[in-house]
């Protein structure tokens, strides 16, 4: 199913993204928390992020592959142009939907580990909405796919200022995605504002929030360092006072989430997509608290 077409049904959409994992071992333990996830929760659709190289690219596709024909979940693979020639993204696509996965998250995606700037590849694509553009102008599979972009509530690190940043996210939809999921971020006003500035730019597409369970201080210190989110200054105490204290942390994390969450769907997020950095748990504890908190909207 196009995962555009689950949106806009009258309920919140609950989507979960997951990395491919390093291992076979961790893999098993990846589709056992996939598979719980679906008795208890009948998630909307997983996503499955695409390393920045070697061997966790081939992983995540045969990631995304088994979780579409064995669990019989919707799924939507990642997809980045990082290091890829045309030629190359097409074999990945082709091996998708040959399989039967038929959404895509395009992506420029980053650096290879090391960092520094992101450069493309010579025969490749500069930015998602050329990738975008392309998946969609194949023959035979392009009018098919579901596609999907990324969006950044507090903008793209690399964007000089909101306008450039909504000109870019608006060019994702006039290339055929159909969905945006955003980036991490702890403010809900920064998500609202930033559909506020969408919708004025004539983005009418579904724009996803994307929620980060925390679960230890440094690696949100480190994701948001990345991505330029940022934490507020009330979460950011809290934390710094149990930062040695693992288990509050994750409370702590656990209780803003789920403040988050509800607050979001009150006000008409479209659903929620979890990072869930491959800690289900955590993530199912979110979902029990947004169910037991929320007031209006179905679960
Ligand atoms: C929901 C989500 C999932 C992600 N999943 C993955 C993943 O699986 N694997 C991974 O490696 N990374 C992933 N990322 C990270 C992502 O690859 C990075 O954020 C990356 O830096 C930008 O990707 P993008 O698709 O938004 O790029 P783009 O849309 O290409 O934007 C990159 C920058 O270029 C600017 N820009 C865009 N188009 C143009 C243009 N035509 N001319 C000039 N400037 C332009 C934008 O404003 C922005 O500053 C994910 C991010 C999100 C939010």
């Amino acid at each position: 199913m196009k995962i555009a077409d689950i949106y806009g049904k009258g309920r919140p959409v609950f989507s979960f993204e997951f990395f491919p994992p390093k291992s076979d071992q961790a893999a098993e333990e990846l589709y056992e928390a996939v598979s719980e996830l679906k008795e208890r929760y009948r998630p909307d659709f997983i996503s499955v992020t695409y390393g920045a190289g070697g061997s966790t690219r081939g992983r995540g596709v045969s990631v995304a592959k088994r979780i579409h024909s064995e669990l019989e979940l919707n799924v939507l693979a990642h997809l980045t142009c990082t290091d890829h020639s045309t030629e190359e993204i097409d074999r990945v696509v082709d091996e998708l939907v040959g399989a039967g996965v038929e959404n895509i998250l395009a992506l420029r995606g980053d650096a290879p580990a090391g960092g520094g700037a992101f450069v493309p590849h010579a025969q490749g694509f500069s930015h998602a909405t050329e990738l975008i553009q392309h998946l969609r102008s194949r023959d035979e599979i392009g009018a098919e796919l579901g596609l999907g972009g990324a969006c950044y509530p507090e903008n793209h690190p690399e964007s000089p200022n909101r306008t450039e940043d909504m000109k870019w996210t608006l060019a994702k939809q006039e290339a055929g995605a159909e969905f945006l999921i955003s980036q991490l971020f702890f403010d809900n006003d920064d998500y609202f504002a930033s559909i506020e500035r969408g919708r004025q730019a004539g983005l009418t597409i579904p724009i996803v929030p994307g929620i980060m369970p925390i679960t230890s201080v440094s690696q949100v210190e480190r994701f948001t360092k990345m991505c330029g989110a940022k934490i507020p200054a009330e979460l950011m105490e809290r934390l710094d006072k149990r930062r040695d204290h693992p288990g509050r942390v994750m409370a702590i994390g656990i209780e803003w989430a789920i403040d988050q969450c509800v607050d979001l769907l009150e006000r008409g997020a479209p659903g929620i997509h979890f990072y869930t950095l491959n800690k289900s748990e955590a993530t199912r504890t979110i979902l029990a608290g947004i169910h037991a908190g929320m007031r209006s909207a179905e679960f």
